[in-house]
């Protein structure tokens, strides 16, 4: 099995069996993105306390990749603290923009060849896109406060 078939593998599974996909009643922030050029969608909610991410959760409906995305992000930034979560979201952002990704990215190194496909780019990045705008808010409210 190449490397590209590896990854394909990989989206597939998570499409068919995501990871963390399924609101909770209580969450600190919840938000809602769509992708319109591919019609993709997400709900996530993120759950922070004392800075670290307890809690990753999100519902969705669109293509694979943008699902299959989400799961993934969803299961590497879960009990990560804020900053982290944040730095992997802009290393996995720098790989969609032909960056070679790290290790650190976990399954998430899977979408390296979406990289050369610009439309699917923004398919890949939104349930990052969703957590990045999700933790910034609940940090913003903190600083208001
Ligand atoms: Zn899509």
């Amino acid at each position: 099995m190449n490397l590209e078939s590896m990854y394909q593998e990989i989206i597939l599974d998570h499409y068919k069996h995501p990871l963390n996909k399924a609101l909770v009643p209580n969450s600190d922030k919840q938000v809602h993105h769509v992708n319109p050029t591919c019609g993709d969608e997400i709900t996530l909610q993120v759950v922070i306390q004392d800075g670290v991410l307890v809690g990753v959760h999100w519902d969705g409906q669109g293509c694979s990749i943008s699902q299959a995305s989400s799961s993934v992000m969803s299961d590497l930034v879960s009990g990560l603290a804020v900053g982290q979560a944040l730095a992997l979201g802009d290393q996995f952002l720098a790989m969609m923009q032909g960056q070679a990704g790290s290790e650190e990215l976990g399954d998430g190194i899977a979408f390296e060849g979406v990289a050369k496909y610009p439309a699917r780019v923004k398919c890949a990045l939104l349930g990052w896109m969703a957590l990045k705008d999700a933790v910034l808010q609940v940090q913003g409210e903190g600083e208001a406060k």
